[in-house]
């Protein structure tokens, strides 16, 4: 691993900048999170915008259309489109980070020129169908049943948890193809039309008040068997490359932002008064803010290492479980950290008096989300314990 930039790299990030610094002012701020047409419009437009400069799909084979990005160049992309205040990935992300690289690695020719093309062009957004209610951490316990009919299948059976469902395009949704088989081996991953007739979207609420998820009902819903990825029964493996890359660098995004919430929330607490000083006079509160600050540095150069690796064995391995475990744990500590910053405003999520509380207070409860969704912490511990130190199996 080469942690120093070369001047190619550092060329690169010049040339990204420039273009950052005269583009990012025009974008505007996002829309409303529960503005979910404006939303689209928004991150897709965004997506255009990267995909006409040459910019989407930056760690995508070129072979597919994507840019092809060293591990450097792809993590100084992240870097300065998150310093820069660009626009994070949205409402594509899952057609970005997990289903489209999923494609990349297991999908047939004429699935990958489909799909690949539109999602780097921002024209297709996608959800994932995994989650069932009594299959979370033990998914492959999924029921919704896929059965063959011809050359399609007919699914019946529900989802949950299904973020953005209500704006996706397509699917990646798990299905049983075999209900006699070991519940491991009877699977298939499949690319699922939103519009397809017979689904049912049923928003929930959520703590910040937001509908980013829902139930999904499926009714006699019919898929063509040429869109599944991967053997008939091969689902298992296919999701098990979804994963790898969900929790490789797709909370990396949101890493380099809550570097800038533990700035901000420095800069608060030079500002707001205590007693006859500031918040800021005190120096356990100055030690927890330097250390949350390190905890980020430190992740970030967990995350150089990831990458690098991720790029040399084509997908990322069990070291995006150390990331998305310590990063959890971090997020809940920086949320208690901005309680203490912000006091009585830090039970709001409107503004009170200018202090920028909104942010922090959505952040402190979005944390609650972080060590749940893609896999729960103490999955990921077990996926730590048995695949890195190598200790017996989770029975
Ligand atoms: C914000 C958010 C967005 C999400 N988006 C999606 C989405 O788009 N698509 C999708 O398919 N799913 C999504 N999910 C669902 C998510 O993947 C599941 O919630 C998660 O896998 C946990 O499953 P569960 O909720 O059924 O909890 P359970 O699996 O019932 O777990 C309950 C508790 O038991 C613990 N536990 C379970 N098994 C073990 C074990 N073997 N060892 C130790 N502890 C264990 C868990 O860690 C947890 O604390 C989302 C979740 C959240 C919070």
């Amino acid at each position: 691993m080469e942690l120093r930039f070369s001047e190619d790299e550092e060329a690169f990030r010049a040339k990204l900048v420039a273009w950052l610094d005269e583009v990012v002012p025009a974008v505007g701020p996002p829309p409303p999170v529960d503005d979910w047409d404006a939303r689209r419009v928004y991150d897709c437009a965004w997506q255009r915008q990267l995909f006409d400069a040459g910019y989407a799909g930056i760690n995508w084979p070129i072979e597919v259309g994507g840019l092809g990005a060293s591990p450097s160049e792809h993590l100084i992309f992240l870097e300065e489109t998150a310093r820069r205040g660009a626009p994070d990935v949205g409402l594509m992300f899952v057609a970005l980070l997990h289903a489209g690289p999923t494609l990349i690695a297991e999908a047939t020719a004429e699935q990958k020129a489909a799909h690949l093309p539109a999602i780097l062009r921002g024209d297709e957004v996608w959800c994932q169908g995994f989650s069932e209610p009594q299959a979370g951490s033990d998914l492959a316990s999924l029921r919704t049943r896929a059965v063959r009919d011809g050359d399609d299948y007919v699914i019946n059976g529900s989802k949950i948890w299904t973020s953005n469902a209500q704006v996706a395009d397509y699917c990646e949704l798990l299905v049983r193809t075999d209900p006699d088989a070991p519940k491991h081996r009877g699977i298939s991953w499949l690319i699922l039309p939103m519009d397809t007739p017979g689904i049912d979207i049923r928003p929930l609420r959520s703590i910040p008040g937001t509908d980013e998820f829902s139930e999904v009902f499926f009714d006699d819903v019919r898929v063509p068997v040429a869109n599944r990825v991967g053997n008939e029964n091969d689902g298992w493996r296919v999701a098990m490359v979804t994963f790898s890359f969900e929790r490789g660098t797709a909370f990396v995004g949101e890493m380099l932002a809550s570097m800038q919430l533990v700035e901000q929330l420095a800069a608060v607490a030079k500002k707001v008064t205590r007693g006859s000083g500031t918040a800021w006079d005190d120096a356990g509160l100055r030690r927890d803010i330097g250390r949350a600050a390190a905890d980020l540095d430190a992740l970030w150069a967990l995350v150089k290492r990831n990458v690098t690796q991720a790029t040399r064995s084509g997908v990322p391995g069990p070291g995006g479980s150390v990331f998305k475990l310590y990063y959890s744990e971090m997020r809940h500590r920086l949320g208690e950290l901005s309680e203490r910053v912000f006091e009585r405003a830090g039970l709001a999520l409107d503004d009170v008096g200018g202090m920028g509380n909104g942010p922090h207070v959505e952040g402190m409860l979005h944390a609650i989300s972080i060590s749940i969704a893609a896999g729960t912490t103490q999955i990921q511990r077990n996926i730590v314990a048995e695949r890195i130190l190598g200790l017996p199996k989770d029975r």
